[in-house]
């Protein structure tokens, strides 16, 4: 593709390791968490069911980008604070948002993997600032981003140095209300050919709807992603965010059940551990 140099360089790394967990491999790779930090006792409930089912990554915003700014826009410091302390005491690695340039630093203290939400995919001073540090980025694709514009979003982040980029799809603006996004899933295989760069899908945002998240996230490690980002909420009725799309965490042991088989049709190896309820 015309005018991007790194991203589509072939010797570019293409594994990136959290932890003892490496994205881009030959293993399916979950992250899961709430949409945002609510309280400790909710971010320990929700942990606690999901490194039983053997997730290393766990999601969860303490700086959410909400369209109404009287909506709950996340706990900011003490919401990362409570990250933090979840993730000493399980030993599960950290994704959250950071939305501020001025922030990176800050966020990437706690962080294990720094994420640009899709509002901020063309938020240039911000690409330049987390390509200035040695986090690992997840960029989500922009709500009326092309694949091109998504790429050079990467670009800006690999020119500053960093070489850490995960791609995430997350659904697209198009004249479909039925879902909150289209979600555009052969961005996945178009990814894998122009780069090297670990691709995964999130299929919560992507659809807005609880019953989707299954279908979306099997559609998507059929098409070959590398991972994927999932909400869970230990009590999605009484999220303060994205209820509706949040899998309780019954929900989400029985969707790794059901991903395990699509891991192995695809060569790869789901890295969770599967445990069928009822
Ligand atoms: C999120 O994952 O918390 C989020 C806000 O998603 P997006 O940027 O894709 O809307
Ligand atoms: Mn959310």
């Amino acid at each position: 593709m015309e005018g991007l140099k790194l991203i589509t360089d072939n010797k570019l790394e293409t594994n990136i390791t959290v932890g003892d967990t490496v994205i881009g491999g030959d293993e399916v790779v979950i992250m899961a968490g709430p949409c945002a930090v609510e309280s400790k006792e909710q971010l320990f409930i929700t942990a606690g069911a999901l490194k039983e089912l053997g997730v290393k990554i766990l999601r969860g915003g303490a700086f959410k980008p909400r369209t109404s700014p009287y909506a709950f826009s996340g706990l900011g410091e003490d919401g990362l604070k409570m990250l933090q302390d979840v993730s000493n005491t399980t030993g599960m690695a950290i994704i959250t948002e950071v939305m501020n340039p001025n922030e990176v630093p800050m966020v990437a203290e706690y962080a294990d993997i720094l994420q640009v939400g899709s509002r901020n995919m063309q938020n240039f001073p911000l690409l330049q600032a987390v390509g200035n540090t040695n986090k690992p980025v997840l960029l989500k694709r922009g709500l009326a981003a092309t694949i091109t514009e998504w790429l050079f979003a990467a670009e800006y982040i690999l020119a500053e140095g960093n070489q850490q980029v995960i791609l995430c799809e997350r659904g697209i603006r198009t004249f479909e209300t039925y879902t909150r996004n289209t979600v555009d899933l052969s961005a996945v295989p178009i990814v894998k050919n122009l780069t090297n760069l670990p691709i995964i899908v999130d299929p919560s945002h992507a659809t807005g709807i609880n019953e989707l998240v299954n279908p979306v996230s099997k559609g998507a490690v059929a098409m070959g992603a590398d991972g994927l980002l999932i909400e869970v909420h230990p009590n999605p009725r009484e999220a303060l965010c994205d209820g509706e799309q949040s899998l309780t965490p019954e929900q989400f042991a029985d969707l790794l059940v059901e991903l395990e088989p699509i891991c192995k049709a695809v060569g790869k190896r789901l890295h969770t551990i599967c445990k069928k309820n009822s």
